[in-house]
């Protein structure tokens, strides 16, 4: 045994759900064209993550009823409910961070029978047929709404192992801090193309598969470099 504690971070969209809620919800209710537009801008890097949800927000119609109809509809990963099992059966904290918007993740978790999962997320206020987004997380970066690595920062202590689950851009401020990365999809990509350390994934029963296996020989180590990050971070603070 090492002494380190696991901590584990998850992504929601297209992570813990199957799809990416909140795009669909932003191309379902709001402008197609203009939200493909956005976000191609946030990717390239010349729009921030705040600008990104407040645009795409704009355009939105819909009522309060009509959205949570939404997100009912929005299918999860069906291991992810045992992969939960698994960490609540060892102990192990596991924390939701997401760059898209509470309503839907509060709706889908209730609906899938999912409680007591802490979660951080953008903030929807419904007015009539229209939505504001409020951002409570927002922090000095430029590319998230709610920077997932800040989050990181503030949650996790030096005996922490921080182990993140993700699959997209807004998870990139996340993965340089975190020790054990599982990637899929845009993130698999970045991890790439960053040489960041990850294991690929398609669903939640991967990751246990391997994940069950780190925590059973009690061997977590910190990554080398997501240590010297997290360094860096705390320094310039
Ligand atoms: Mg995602």
């Amino acid at each position: 045994m090492t002494g380190l504690t696991p901590r584990v971070f998850v992504d929601f969209d297209g992570t813990i759900t199957k799809a990416d809620v909140g795009n669909m919800f932003f191309r379902k209710f709001g402008n197609e064209e203009e939200s493909l537009k956005a976000v191609e801008k946030w990717k390239d890097g010349s729009l921030s993550g705040a600008g990104l949800l407040i645009k795409e927000a704009a355009f939105v119609k819909v009522t309060r009823e009509e959205a949570m109809g939404f997100a009912k509809s929005c299918e999860i990963d069906g291991s992810f409910k045992t992969f939960l099992s698994f960490c609540t059966a060892n102990e192990i904290g596991v924390t939701i961070l997401s760059d898209g918007l509470d309503f839907y993740i509060t709706e889908i978790l209730k609906s899938n029978g999912i409680s007591g999962i802490p979660f951080y997320s953008n903030h929807t206020r419904f007015e009539t047929t229209r939505i504001e987004i409020e951002l409570p997380h927002e922090s000095d970066c430029t590319k998230c709404a709610n920077c997932k690595g800040y989050q990181i920062l503030t949650q996790t202590g030096p005996d922490d192992v921080i182990v993140y689950v993700g699959n997209g851009y807004s998870d990139r401020c996340a993965v340089q801090y975190a020790d054990v990365v599982f990637a899929k999809d845009d993130l698999l990509k970045y991890c790439e193309e960053n040489n960041i350390t990850y294991y690929p994934f398609d669903t939640f029963d991967d990751v246990l598969a391997k994940f069950s296996k780190i925590t059973s020989s009690g061997n977590f180590r910190k990554r080398h470099r997501a240590e010297l990050k997290r360094r860096e971070a705390y320094l310039t603070e």
